[in-house]
Parts: C-alpha cells; sequence; structure tokens
C-alpha cells in the first residue's frame, strides 16, 4: 500500500462537505466586500520567496525548493501574499488611484514538523488591499477578517494587534531588543539563544515561559513609530472600537514572515488547544513588498486563515444550512425510473433534490432524508403511481398529501423557496 506523504491530509466526505460550505460561504462573503477572487500558481520561481533579507523560519528551513528537469529552480509556496504581489506587478494590474483587492483559496507547502493543526500541505483562505495607502484599510481588512470568522459561526477568538513600524524604525528595535537579549542569554532557551544575533524579533513570540518572563520589560516597537505612525495607529484602533471590535494590544506580537511592516494582527482561540498553534489566521501591512519586487510605491495589507483549523472548531459552520429539501424513494423497483425522472426534472428546476438510489425500508429513508435536512420525502409507491400519483411527506409537520405528477413543481415551488 502507498500511503500519503507525511503532514499531507485527504480530505473525505462530511468534512469535505464543511469544506465546500466554507469556500461557498467565502465567495459570497468576499462579494459583499467588492473583493475580488484571483489564483496564482503552486509552485513559483525560488527567488520569489527566498528574497534578501528574509530570515523567518519559513523561508530559511521549511520551503520545499526543487529543480525541475530543466533545472530551474522552483519553490512550492509557503504562503499567498508573494505570489499574489508578484501577479499584481507582473500584470501590471495597478494604475494611479486604483486600488486592488483579492482574495483566494488554496494549497500552501511548508516543511515543519507534522502534528494536530500543523501540517506540511495546508490550505488558506486570504486577502489582500492592495494600493495607496490609508488607516481606514487597516481597519476595513481587521474588520473583514473578524466578521469572516463571526460570519463562519466562531465566536471564542482573541484577537491581538501590533504595531512594528518601517525598515528603519525595526532596525533600530532590533538592536536594541539585542542589546537587552545579550546580557540574558545564558537564561533563554535554545532556540532564542541562536537568533540572538540574526533574527532577535522572533523572541519576541517564543513559547517558552522562562523566555516570555525575561521579555517583561524588554524594549516595546511602539516606542520607536512615529507621531504620524502613531496617530494612524490610533484612528485605527477608533475604527475598530467604533465597530465594537474588541481587540489586546499585545507588544510581543510579531509575524512569521519578515516583510511585515506596522499593523501586525493574529486571531487566536483557546478551542485548538495547543499554546504553540493556537493562532486560526493573522496578517498585517507590508509597506515594501510591492516596490520590492518590481511595482510601484505602493502598499499592501492582508489576512490569511488556516482553512484546517477552521474546519476543527466546533461551532464553525455549523448554522450555515446547505441542506437538502427534497429527499426522492420508492418502495418497489418498478417505480425506481418514474422517481428518477422526476427527480432529475425537480433538480433542472433548481430544487434541492437528493435520489435515494436504492429504495431501503421507509424508516430507514425517512431517517436518510433527516440526515441531510430534507423537508419533504416523495414516495413512489406501485399502488399509486400507477395513476401518476406521488406521496409527498412533510417531514418538519409530519402530514402527508398526494399530488399528481404535474401538481408537484407549484406545489413544492409554493412551499419552498425557489428562485426559477
Ligand atoms: P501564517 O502566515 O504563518 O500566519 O499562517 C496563517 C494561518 O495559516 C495560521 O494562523 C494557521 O491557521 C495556518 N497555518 C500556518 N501554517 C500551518 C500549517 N503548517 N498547518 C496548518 N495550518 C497552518
Amino acid at each position: 500500500m502507498i500511503s500519503r506523504p507525511k503532514g499531507t491530509n485527504d480530505l473525505l466526505p462530511t468534512e469535505s462537505q464543511k469544506f465546500v460550505k466554507l469556500t461557498n460561504f467565502t465567495h459570497k462573503f468576499m462579494k459583499k466586500y467588492n473583493v475580488e477572487f484571483i489564483r496564482t500558481p503552486i509552485f513559483e520561481s525560488y527567488e520569489l520567496f527566498h528574497r534578501n533579507g528574509e530570515l523567518s523560519d519559513m523561508v530559511t528551513k521549511e520551503t520545499y525548493d526543487f529543480l525541475d528537469r530543466a533545472n530551474r529552480k522552483l519553490t512550492l509556496r509557503p504562503e499567498g501574499t508573494a505570489g499574489i504581489v508578484r501577479s499584481y506587478v507582473e500584470n501590471k494590474i495597478f494604475s494611479p488611484g486604483h486600488f486592488s483587492s483579492y482574495y483566494y483559496i488554496g494549497p500552501f507547502f511548508r516543511y515543519e514538523r507534522p502534528q494536530k493543526n500543523r501540517y506540511r500541505e495546508f490550505y488558506q483562505i486570504g486577502a489582500e488591499l492592495i494600493g495607496n495607502k490609508h488607516f481606514t484599510q487597516d481597519a476595513e481588512l481587521i474588520s473583514m477578517a473578524y466578521n469572516f470568522l463571526k460570519g463562519i459561526g466562531i465566536e471564542d477568538f482573541k484577537l491581538k494587534i501590533n504595531y512594528l513600524g518601517n525598515h528603519e524604525e525595526l532596525s533600530k528595535f532590533k538592536i536594541d531588543l539585542s542589546n537587552y537579549l545579550k546580557p540574558l542569554k545564558e537564561s533563554l532557551s535554545k532556540e532564542s539563544q541562536l537568533r540572538i544575533e540574526k533574527n532577535p524579533l522572533r523572541i519576541l513570540d517564543s513559547k517558552s515561559e522562562t523566555d516570555r518572563k525575561l521579555l517583561i520589560n524588554a524594549p516595546k516597537t511602539l516606542d520607536y513609530i512615529s507621531q504620524k505612525q502613531a496617530k494612524e495607529f490610533q484612528q485605527t484602533l477608533k475604527i475598530l472600537d467604533k465597530k465594537h471590535i474588541s481587540y489586546e494590544i499585545d507588544h510581543t506580537l510579531v509575524r512569521g514572515i519578515d516583510y511585515y511592516s506596522e499593523i501586525v494582527f493574529e486571531f487566536q482561540t483557546s478551542e485548538l488547544n495547543s499554546s504553540s498553534h493556537n493562532a486560526v489566521g493573522g496578517g498585517g501591512r507590508y509597506n515594501d513588498l510591492v516596490n520590492e519586487l518590481g511595482g510601484p510605491k505602493v502598499s499592501g495589507v492582508g489576512f490569511a486563515f488556516g482553512v484546517e483549523r477552521l474546519l476543527n472548531l466546533k461551532n464553525s459552520l455549523n448554522s450555515l444550512p446547505e441542506n437538502i429539501d427534497i429527499f426522492l424513494t420508492y418502495i418497489d423497483d418498478v417505480d425506481s425510473l418514474d422517481s428518477y425522472i422526476i427527480f432529475s426534472n425537480l433538480r433542472m428546476k433548481n430544487f434541492k433534490v437528493y435520489f435515494g438510489y436504492k429504495s431501503n425500508t421507509l424508516k430507514t429513508e425517512i431517517k436518510n432524508a433527516l440526515g441531510l435536512g430534507s423537508k419533504y420525502l416523495l414516495i413512489f409507491d406501485s399502488k399509486t403511481s400507477g395513476k401518476g400519483i406521488v406521496q409527498v411527506r412533510n417531514l418538519q409537520q409530519h402530514s402527508q398529501v398526494e399530488l399528481k405528477y404535474e401538481e408537484l413543481d407549484a406545489y413544492l415551488r409554493e412551499n419552498l423557496e425557489v428562485k426559477k
């Protein structure tokens, strides 16, 4: 037997139904926000992710890099933003004053140690707003992500926000942070010790309890930002307050990828039951990436949610019915033809129908129909079908009527909200 590669998943029915609900919800939700769907390649040039200055673990340790048969160096995408910005620049989908907003759904790849909620192939749903910068966009994007979670039924989460500043302020901050940590080096966790020189920012979000205690008096990025930035940040928070979006400022929040500047945020939930991967999603602003990849000097802000984690949350998508309305079954084989033809006709007329292919006992079929959320059960029985009559059972009201085949369409349309 050949098994699936370590860290990958098969999406099987029941879970796949939830996935379909989630993607359907996403398309509808994004339309409301006027965000457009974009799809970019799953593999990109190696250089897109391995840019100068990208020191994150994700890029240095976790990418799947390979040579194709013509020796091109390629990388399976570990995240969505770089590919979208590459596409934005390459296709020149910008013009002065034009603002672009995109969303995506797709697989991403990171060579991480697989465990529950952490896989080597996982899906993300994300959005990016790219164009001239304004603090209302930060607020718009964060509230969009917040409403997305609420929209799929998740209530139990925390929104954490931090403000990193720009390249210069961050460089200064990193030096001070490094200097603060050096005398404490021996007491820090092994992982953090290795990061003091090269990537001290990541020590801030260390999960080690000892590290966290040692960080209590560490410098804070907010003390390094300009007055203008501080004001913009306050404006963004003010909008969130006005929209009753609750958040916490977390001075230790830095994101796994180095291109972030200014605002960063993360949605965390205790339900995932693991301190190191309790994030369902996050994002932030990137001021230099578009220009770095050859585009104009515009900024972007984006978020991404981990689909597997969203699907694993117990309340996600429970209240979004994608059920069927009508279940068809037959008692005797002679009626299978009639019932199948009527099923096909109803489907063509946009009813949400399901055909029970082989007649089980009526009791089992009622159970199956209820399991699929059906409101009506149509029973084809040779006692009446010869006269072109079908039994229509209302499963919610436990009542039953007999209808002629030609009366079915109007009756069901009247009782169910179905658009022609
Ligand atoms: P990141 O870009 O690392 O912040 O990822 C955004 C979201 O994607 C995270 O909050 C997770 O929900 C999800 N995610 C990231 N890495 C993985 C992984 N290896 N396995 C499953 N989900 C992941």
